[in-house]
């Protein structure tokens, strides 16, 4: 029988690190917020980048609820690579939704469902809790072989605290604390009851005490057992949605896991808003703001357009950012035309960042950082011809041109990629343009 093979960790790293917008590390600006022609993988395009620091600092600042941005521009001009600048500045803590106007066209829930889960995921709840962490000097150490086949590892650690020694059971996991940590005996370590963590302090002669000195948010707490205990507090944050979907009797938490969450009653959110305000009120959470990413926001209607104009009042609103590369355009669900395919009120209460055509140096130097991401080794010539068919077709088609030369490279069992390469990936696949031109000659051949 087949067994599934589970994909080891440096699968994932690698299908990760080679996404559409994976050289993008930040918005590459200095500290006053001025965009450096070429940083953390983001080229040119310096207006907008400063702009959508300006953006960044009032989010980090907390003063940016129920303000939104629009980023428009024309076709592969980077407005999603500055959307996710703005995520990998804020930081993994602040919550950040990718959203496409089309993908909220669905039969498993309402548009304003979509919305109002796409408004949830993007705002965090930062919960405080306090963890017990046992402190103690280590005694002995004692680590048996591993039992044969699976690998379990098994131990015992003697640990002396300020009034007993106690022998503690060691699994797996610890063991592996113990090592990446290079704990000995005479070393003050900790133990996080709950997780089985393990940390050290220093050796024995340096106390405790003193380590709270520096600052660290632990106290002590005198335990019935007269072992020295203290209580440190650990912070983590989930969105309001995934406490929707946990607390949803009918979706469970595994709903999270598949994606698949389906409509949720209002009624669980009312009660997930209570529990969050009672938390806040006793000083164990507080929200953190994140940003709402809508790219292709003429693909909403009107319907959309006036929950938008609504939900942005909310105070517990996070900062929504939108993208288009339309001009005057149909206001879906209407007949009447805007710009942007946007009703004017909801532009009105906008921040527009444009977003402008690179110049064919900048071009070069986008395709040059990708090749690297991609770790394509490429001749100069290839590269040239490679922007000079960013300039005539797209961008886009161009970084596209890259992965496929590699393989074509590959194939003839070559190490870098050459003109020839190019030439032949360029000759197997059409880019708009040429289909658009193809369709126009041949169209009579094609169905209606
Ligand atoms: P569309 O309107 O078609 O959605 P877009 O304006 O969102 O296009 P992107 O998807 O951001 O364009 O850009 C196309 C590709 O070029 C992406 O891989 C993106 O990461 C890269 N790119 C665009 N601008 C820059 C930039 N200034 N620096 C580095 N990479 C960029």
């Amino acid at each position: 029988m087949a067994t599934a093979k589970v994909p080891e960790s440096q699968d994932v790293t690698r299908i990760e690190r080679i996404g559409a917008h994976s050289h993008i590390r930040g918005l590459g600006l200095d500290d006053t917020l001025d965009a450096r022609v070429v940083s953390q993988g983001m080229v040119g395009q310096l207006q907008a980048r400063r702009a959508a620091g300006v953006i960044l600092k009032m989010i980090q600042e907390g003063k940016i609820a129920g303000r939104a941005l629009l980023i428009a521009g024309q076709p592969g001009t980077g407005k999603t690579a500055i959307a996710m600048g703005m995520a990998q500045a804020l930081g993994t803590d602040t919550p950040f939704t990718m959203l496409s106007g089309s993908e909220i066209y669905s039969l498993e829930m309402s548009r304003t469902e979509a919305l109002t889960q796409g408004f949830r995921r993007s705002i965090g709840v930062r919960i405080k809790e306090e963890t017990e962490i046992i402190e103690g000097e280590v005694v002995e150490i004692q680590i048996d072989k591993p039992a044969s086949g699976n690998g379990e590892k098994r131990g015992k650690l003697t640990l002396k605290t300020t009034e007993m020694e106690t022998i503690y059971d060691l699994g797996t996991k610890m063991i592996e604390g113990l090592i990446k940590e290079k704990v000995q005996a005479g070393d003050v370590i900790t133990i996080d009851k709950a997780s089985g963590k393990i940390s050290k302090l220093g050796r024995s002669f340096a106390r405790a005490r003193d380590y709270d000195a520096m600052g660290s948010s632990t106290k002590f707490v005198q335990c019935p057992e007269g072992e020295l205990q203290k209580r440190k507090e650990v912070v983590h944050t989930v969105s309001l949605h995934e406490m929707d979907v946990i607390n949803s009797r009918a979706q469970g938490f595994l709903a999270l896991f598949a994606g698949d969450t389906g409509e949720i009653k209002q009624e669980i959110r009312e009660q997930i808003d209570q529990k969050v305000s009672e938390w806040r009120e006793e000083g164990k959470a507080e929200i953190v703001p994140g940003v709402l990413f809508i790219d292709e926001v003429h693909m909403l209607d009107v319907e959309c357009y006036s929950f938008l104009n609504r939900a942005l009042e909310s105070p517990m609103a996070p900062i929504l950012v939108f993208a288009t590369n339309r001009g005057i355009t149909r206001i879906r669900g209407t007949n009447y035309k805007g710009p942007h395919g946007m009703p004017i009120d909801l532009l009105d209460r906008l921040l527009i960042i444009s977003t402008q055509p690179y110049s064919e140096k900048e071009l070069a130097q986008i395709l040059n950082i990708r090749c690297e991401e991609e770790d394509v080794e490429m001749t100069e010539d290839a590269k040239d011809l490679l922007t000079k068919i960013a300039v005539d077709a797209s961008l886009r088609y161009a970084i596209h041109m890259i992965t496929v030369s590699s393989l074509v490279c590959a194939k003839r069992k070559g190490t870098e990629v050459t003109v020839e390469d190019v030439k032949k990936v360029y000759g197997l696949f059409s880019d708009v343009k040429r289909s658009t031109q193809f369709m126009m000659e041949h169209q009579n051949e094609f169905m209606f």
